[in-house]
């Protein structure tokens, strides 16, 4: 039987902690989230009935910093997935130098079945049974799949509500006019552009001349490949859950996010109105097109064993997290596949949050240069930190990564000194 999403970040942590010879206490500590709560949602429906969806809140570590971590609405969300996406946040604020612990929440449910007075209600209710755990300084949510910044807004209110008070940095990735921050909705997009440049311009090669192929066209995909074209790249291949669109001579990045903006919960790329020489793929056919470049922003475990050996692209940069499974991993490895892993790739998000949270605690808002200098700043100064140590120590960058984020948690750990 194939390993679980949590399974699989086991397992590298585990051979990253033999790699360091971490302490075999902090270790065992890695292994366990701090803090996990199911919750049961009930909400009226429109049509009167009462249905109850589960939801979760776990926090994985909080010896750097308050937890961290957005929350995803889908249906196949799970105590498994949210534990180890809580695991990958505690080591993305950790790589980005953030500081911030990890978190993740999550509710099992299908937002698009849902109206919008439903999932407000599901939103509300969700954030008021979450609410004994988080808080501005304790944990604060944010958008991942499926929700984003009017799902904060919600939860900002609930949790206000509640308090008695509006509190604004409860939540990041707020709508502006709610002490959001300018540059946060395109955070991970660019994030994920400028560690994709990054490493183009360590291998010695041209954007101007880089095909790429993007999963998933959602908030990461579909900035991801707008900002990619902005630097000359060229994007032949995107898809969401309805199928892909492929062409050799590269896609309208800009036509067809304005035709997705139009109705964001509803608009498919297979009802595109798609160009004579657009072909349609399949998902799977997008991860095993032959480019230079290719950016799984869609869900975990997209490449693994079965396929990581037809995968062409040179450079894999996860605009998800955990798209590729150990196993997968090892296949692109051996193969001498560059892979920036999704703790260094799609930390944009998460670095603006801290941004957002730093605006809204000091009541001061920076303007989208600052925030994307200061943005970029962070980016290139830990992907420098990553490169250096896969060199030194001959790993791959996941492995630098995961050494330098398992590293920096350790030591916070130990100058902490384990309570009582
Ligand atoms: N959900 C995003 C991630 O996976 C952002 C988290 C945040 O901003 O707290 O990194």
């Amino acid at each position: 039987m194939s390993k679980s999403f949590f399974e699989n970040v086991l397992e590298q942590i585990d051979a990253t902690a033999e790699n360091m010879s971490l302490d075999s206490g902090i270790h065992k500590m890695l292994r366990q989230p701090e803090r996990e709560l199911t919750v049961a949602i009930p909400i009226e429906k429109d049509t009167g009935e009462i249905e109850v969806y589960t939801g979760y809140r776990v926090q994985h570590n909080s010896a750097r910093g308050p937890c961290k971590g957005g929350i995803r609405y889908h249906p196949d969300t799970n105590l498994d997935e949210v534990k180890a996406l809580a695991t990958l946040m505690s080591l993305k604020c950790a790589v980005a130098n953030v500081p911030f612990g990890g978190a993740k929440g999550g509710v099992t449910c299908t937002p698009s079945k849902l109206s919008k007075k439903e999932l407000q209600k599901l939103t509300k209710r969700y954030a008021a049974m979450i609410l004994p755990i988080i808080g501005p300084r304790s944990d604060i949510p944010a958008p991942d799949v499926n929700t984003n910044a009017e799902t904060m807004g919600w939860i900002m209110d609930a949790i206000s509500m509640y308090k008695g008070s509006t509190v604004l940095d409860i939540v990041t990735g707020k709508p502006l006019e709610l002490g959001g921050s300018l540059g946060r909705r395109e955070a991970t997009g660019r994030g994920v552009m400028i560690n994709t440049v990054e490493l183009l311009k360590k291998l010695n090669k041209n954007p101007k001349e880089t095909s790429i192929a993007v999963q998933g066209f959602g908030n990461v995909g579909s900035i991801s490949a707008e900002l990619l074209v902005e630097q000359g790249c060229t994007i032949n291949a995107i898809s969401d859950v309805s199928g892909g669109l492929y062409n050799p001579d590269g896609l309208d990045i800009p036509k067809i996010t304005k035709y997705v903006n139009s109705k964001p919960q509803i608009s498919l790329l297979k009802d595109y109105n798609r160009k004579k020489d657009d072909e349609i793929i399949s998902n799977q056919d997008l991860l095993e097109l032959d480019i230079d470049v290719l950016v799984p922003a869609a869900l975990e475990n997209q490449i693994h064993s079965d396929n990581a050996d037809n995968i062409k692209a040179e450079i894999i940069v996860e605009g998800a997290n955990g798209p590729v499974t150990k196993k997968g991993d090892e296949i692109l490895s051996e193969r001498r596949i560059y892979i920036i892993p999704d703790i260094l790739a799609n930390s944009g998000g998460v670095v603006v949050s801290y941004f957002e949270w730093v605006q809204g605690i000091q009541s001061f808002f920076w303007g989208v240069d600052e925030v994307n200098k200061n943005l970029k700043n962070i980016l290139l100064k830990s992907f420098d930190e990553v490169w250096k140590i896969s060199k030194e120590e001959k790993a791959t960058l996941r492995d630098a990564a995961f050494l330098l984020a398992m590293g920096k948690i350790a030591k916070a750990t130990e100058l902490r000194g384990i309570f009582p």
